[in-house]
């Protein structure tokens, strides 16, 4: 078991992938869930409020975060059981997502594939219900392990618990409330999985290739192929992926907006809503490619917000607010942020 050690003022430029200047009050990584009591109590003795850190793929650090900061660092992941259609696993938190999507499908189990190349950890993943490509966290999460720090007790959560929707669950609502400490996901043996092919060029992608009869590991390989020539990678240019959610608008409004603009991509809900594409609202209204200083918005995907080198947390907000306020007036439509803004 290695010794916690609780660090003060700790830098996370490094920890989080729009590389934002921003200190943690206090810092302390967890790497062993059996010492969560041990971290907890140092919490408490801090005064200071609980913030979940993961890989840092979804936050906008505005300012230094008063905060103690818990880093998930644990590893591990496991089949728990394997049956004729239905396959249990478990990972750590603290797992990366995208190497644990590897290992499920080469343990031969489909499900994940969708959900390949997202960047963080297996235990954000629920946070914020990740999705692409027409498969959300919801459609494979069996159940997960979680410290309730309201109640003080561990708790195990099923998908109906968790209270997903589209880039939402309970554990964004109540950030300070939850501690995910490993999810379980109910996967197929790769032979009998359902493959999600429609959404997005996937099809085309395989068919260009000659695949006609995709493996999961097939689709994961297109899925990575299509989101490395579209979003940029946070390693080479600072970003934190999709900056704004697809917004929901009443019918009637989604009518009207394509009578007057007949290309724009709608998706009707089942509710009776329409969904509707940022990105393509972004880009219309001219911000593509369009830069501040360091803070601009990516030259090929107009969703995407990035940090070109010293861009501050403050800087890409008001960015944001610029675009928001923008969208509103040329398209009463309001844009919501997708990241957690701090
Ligand atoms: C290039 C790029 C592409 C992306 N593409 C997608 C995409 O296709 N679909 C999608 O849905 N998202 C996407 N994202 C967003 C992001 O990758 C996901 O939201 C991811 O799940 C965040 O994981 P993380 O570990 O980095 O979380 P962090 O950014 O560290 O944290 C995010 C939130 O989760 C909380 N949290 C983290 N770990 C835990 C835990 N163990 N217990 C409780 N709370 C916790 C944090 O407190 C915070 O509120 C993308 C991001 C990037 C940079």
């Amino acid at each position: 078991m290695s010794q916690l050690i609780v660090r003060e003022a700790f830098a996370l430029s490094a920890l989080n992938t729009f590389a934002l200047p921003a200190q943690a009050a206090q810092y302390c990584a967890l790497s062993d869930s059996s010492q969560l009591p041990e971290v907890l109590a140092a919490q408490q003795r801090s005064g200071l409020a609980l913030f979940v850190l993961g890989g840092g793929s979804n936050l906008l650090l505005t300012q230094n975060l008063d905060a103690f900061v818990l880093h998930m660092t644990t590893q591990g992941k496991r089949v728990l059981s394997q049956q004729a259609d239905v396959v249990l696993v478990e990972a750590e938190a603290g797992e990366a997502w995208h190497p644990f999507v590897l290992w499920t499908l080469s343990q031969g189990f489909g499900g994940l594939e969708n959900l390949s190349l997202i960047p963080g950890t297996v235990g954000a993943a629920p946070v914020q219900n990740i999705g692409a490509y027409g498969v959300e966290i919801n459609d494979r999460l069996h159940s997960l392990d979680a410290w309730d720090c309201q109640q003080e007790q561990l708790v195990t959560l099923n998908a109906q618990d968790c209270a997903f929707a589209y880039r939402d669950s309970c554990f964004k609502r109540e950030p300070a409330r939850w501690i995910i400490l490993r999810v379980r996901f109910a996967l197929y043996p790769a032979a009998s999985t359902p493959l999600a092919l429609e959404y997005g060029p996937i099809r085309q992608h395989l068919s260009h290739l000659d695949i006609a009869q995709p493996t999961p590991a097939d689709v994961s390989r297109a899925v990575c192929a299509i989101r490395a020539e579209k979003l940029p990678d946070p390693r080479q240019l600072a970003n934190a992926g999709s900056f704004f959610k697809n917004p929901l608008v009443p019918a009637q409004q989604a009518l009207a907006l394509l009578a007057q603009y007949p290309a724009m991509p709608s998706y009707p809900q089942a509710d009776g809503q329409t969904k509707l594409a940022a990105g393509w609202l972004i880009e219309q209204a001219g911000w593509k490619g369009y830069r501040d200083g360091d803070a601009g918005v990516h030259a090929n995907q107009a969703l995407v917000l990035v940090n070109y080198g010293s861009a501050t947390g403050a800087q890409m907000k008001a960015l944001a607010q610029r675009i928001q306020t923008d969208i509103h007036e040329r398209f009463a439509v309001a844009l919501d942020i997708e990241p957690i803004v701090i």
